[in-house]
């Protein structure tokens, strides 16, 4: 993608009338295909909605507590930009007892939102060009877009095995590639990458010189054993990973992640947020630290469940592959249907669902969340069963 093409010259009398007041770089960016389903929940009587992209369970007690006694403790100025030393000496001695991650440096950002902007930033110049994972989360490419960067599309549909050819095919032809973006668990597939493909990533990286942003925001959602991280797989020296706090503990209205990499990224990164977000919001960062003492497992194993009696209510009515993690499903559309109609059809039916151009060049799926109460998953599957039905019959 890249900008809008330059505007023409305005003719005499428009340019006397007023000037320009919105950037093309802002022009370039439309309002989310999502927000835009959200907007429309507003007005629908008790909606069954997955398209939701959090988990929908509430932030743990003590963590709120962490929040509170730090607002009236009187934590509440700036702190340093990198964030609190005590949150990112527990996130790096998380990631090194986990994977055996040996960076020293890091970075607490206002979510991993933040983190992406930053990332690219701090590594992209205009004209410079990215590999994103298609499907991909909608972000990715408008931030590539507000960087000045051109982007191409690697083949991440499920049950496509990832292969060097695929992300070959997604090169840029005169050398302009700098950055690759990988997602696992992935939103808005579910799919895992496996240490084989997390393999491929690493050499191809090496071969090619590039950077791999690497976007674990669903490490704790993944049901089929333990989460397989980037590091190990791909150089510490072109890895940037960026984690969040949001999914795990509910808190994704708190606005806080991290980004630990290369010492030269991460510096970068921290000058540039220095000017930009200053620092992680103070009370969230002391209650971040609250949240590594909490066990999620319980709400993990909750959402393990969820996943399967989704997916075996729903298999052999879609196609598509049981989702390794995340909160997500990806089916293709009925054989004939068309987004239309059939986003037509499920709003009738007054259920939510995104469809999977939003996150796609292509238009032949569509994202199916399961961040939701048992009550309104079965009354999803039951609508989703009809529609599968009528679109059978036509
Ligand atoms: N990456 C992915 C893949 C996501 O799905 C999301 C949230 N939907 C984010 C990043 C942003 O999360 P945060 O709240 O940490 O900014």
């Amino acid at each position: 993608m890249s900008l809008p093409p330059e505007n023409p010259a305005p003719p005499q009398d428009q340019a006397l009338s007023g000037r320009r007041l919105v950037s093309r770089r802002a022009d370039g960016v439309e309002s989310s295909g999502i927000r835009k389903i959200f907007e429309r929940v507003q007005f629908m009587d008790d909606p069954i909605n997955l398209s939701i992209g959090q988990a929908h369970f509430d932030v743990p007690e003590a963590v709120k507590e962490a929040a509170i006694a730090a607002i009236r403790d009187g934590f509440n100025r700036y702190t340093v930009t990198e964030g609190v030393p005590e949150l990112n000496e527990r996130i790096l001695g998380r990631l090194a007892d986990r994977y055996g991650y040996q960076g020293q440096q890091s970075l607490v950002t206002s979510g991993v939102s933040g983190g992406l902007l930053l990332g690219f930033m701090a590594a992209l110049d205009k004209g410079d060009h990215v590999l994103l994972p298609d499907p991909y989360f909608t972000m990715y490419p408008v931030l590539a877009g507000l960087v000045d960067a051109d982007w191409s599309g690697y083949e991440m549909y499920p049950g496509i095995p990832l292969t060097e050819a695929a992300l070959e095919a997604a090169l840029d032809p005169e050398g302009r590639s700098r950055l690759l973006l990988i997602n696992s668990p992935s939103n808005p597939t579910g799919r895992v990458l496996s240490a084989e493909e997390l393999d491929i990533v690493g050499a191809f990286a090496r071969k090619h010189d590039l950077l791999v942003v690497s976007d674990e925001i669903y490490d704790e959602f993944v049901y089929d054993g333990p989460h397989v991280a980037a590091v190990g797989h791909v150089d510490e020296d072109r890895l940037l990973l960026l984690g969040g706090f949001s999914k795990t503990y509910g808190m994704p209205g708190w606005r806080m992640g991290y980004a630990v990499g290369p010492d030269d990224i991460i510096d970068a990164m921290r000058r540039i947020q220095q000017f930009t977000f200053v620092c992680a919001p103070s009370m969230v960062q002391l209650a971040g630290l609250a949240a590594m003492d909490v066990d999620m497992s319980a709400e993990i194993e909750n959402y393990a469940q969820k996943r399967d009696s989704f997916y075996a209510r729903l298999a052999g009515h879609y196609e598509f592959p049981k989702p390794g993690g995340s909160f997500y499903m990806f089916p293709e559309l009925p054989k004939g249907a068309t987004t239309e109609a059939f986003m037509e059809r499920a709003l009738e039916r007054k259920l939510l669902i995104v469809p999977g151009k939003a996150f796609s060049a292509r238009d032949t799926h569509f994202r199916l969340s399961f961040a939701a109460s048992g009550e309104v998953l079965d009354r999803g599957v039951d609508a989703l069963l009809a529609l599968a039905e009528e679109f059978a019959e036509g």
